[in-house]
């Protein structure tokens, strides 16, 4: 069998960053204090079980988090106000939230300064989008689908700015920017937030789908950018399948194939894929 794998599969520059920050800290605390995470620092459950052994503790709600503990904010970012809480009640953060994500909060900070609501195209239920909704003082509008966005009520009368959640798919969203664009009842301004880190995952991953019979994609069922990686797969009609470990791997069906593409979320670690790839190599 011929396997294919991604070169851009796996960590993404935000998650490295994340990972080091919360590695630092461990080795300067050596177990003295208390780590937790808001959340899971990255949406991976055999990641986040190491991290268990290690003494980190993942707190479901800031509220969760003593006094005199060290709470570590995890690539996504929170809501400002949950950051402002923390200091306030005395505990140390390290804020391990991604420059890029970082960057789409500042953006939309200032917009709404100079009173834009903001338009997000993000999913309800990423703690990414909670987050970005907390910068939008002037007022927003969240949809996930471009067909949602028919729902929201545009008027002349307000300014808007257009941006999306990080690991939204480029495609749609232009497709909304060209929509928006048409309709001279709406002043907008767009921010360019999806990152590169999913654009060149997603490409790679059309591209290899295209040549090979079958795609393996690894990542946690919890991650919304792996669980993208395997929309777009499937959208070439070429047969996908998602799996966390090697284990979960049905070998025998595999097997019939002769060309396999492999590739994996922004949140999967090497090891993970590493192993995935080893047995595919066998068959
Ligand atoms: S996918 Fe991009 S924005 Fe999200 S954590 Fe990674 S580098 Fe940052």
């Amino acid at each position: 069998m011929e396997v294919k794998r991604a070169e851009t599969a796996g960590f993404c520059m935000g998650v490295v960053l994340a990972l080091q920050k919360l590695d630092g800290l461990l080795a300067v605390e050596k177990g003295k204090g208390r780590i937790f995470t808001l959340g899971p620092i990255i949406h991976n459950p055999q990641v986040m079980e190491e991290y268990a052994r290690k003494g980190v503790a993942i707190a479901e709600s800031a509220g969760e988090i003593p006094a005199g503990a060290t709470a570590v904010i995890r690539a996504h970012g929170v809501p400002k106000e949950v950051q402002e809480d923390l200091v306030w009640r005395g505990v140390a953060v390290v804020d391990a939230t991604c420059p890029k994500v970082k960057k789409a909060q500042l953006l939309i900070h200032q917009q709404a300064q100079a009173g834009r609501v903001l338009l997000l195209f993000g999913e309800e239920s990423h703690p990414e989008v909670r987050g970005l909704l907390s910068y939008a003082e002037a007022g927003a509008f969240l949809f996930d689908t471009k067909e949602k966005l028919g729902a929201v009520p545009i008027v002349p009368e307000k300014r808007y700015c257009l941006a999306a959640q990080t690991t939204q798919d480029r495609g749609v969203f232009d497709a909304i920017v060209q929509e928006l664009s048409r309709r001279a009842d709406c002043d907008l301004t767009v921010l360019q937030t999806i990152c590169d880190a999913t654009r060149q995952r997603q490409e790679e991953a059309v591209r290899i789908a295209r040549d090979m019979e079958f795609m393996v994609v690894v990542g946690g069922y919890n991650s919304g950018n792996t669980r993208r990686l395997v929309q777009v797969v499937a959208a070439q009609r070429t047969p996908v399948l998602h799996v966390e470990t090697a284990g979960e791997l049905p070998l025998p069906e595999i097997g019939r194939y002769a060309r396999v593409g492999l590739t994996a979320g922004a949140s999967t670690p090497n090891k993970a894929i590493d192993e995935v790839h080893q047995l595919l190599a066998t068959l």
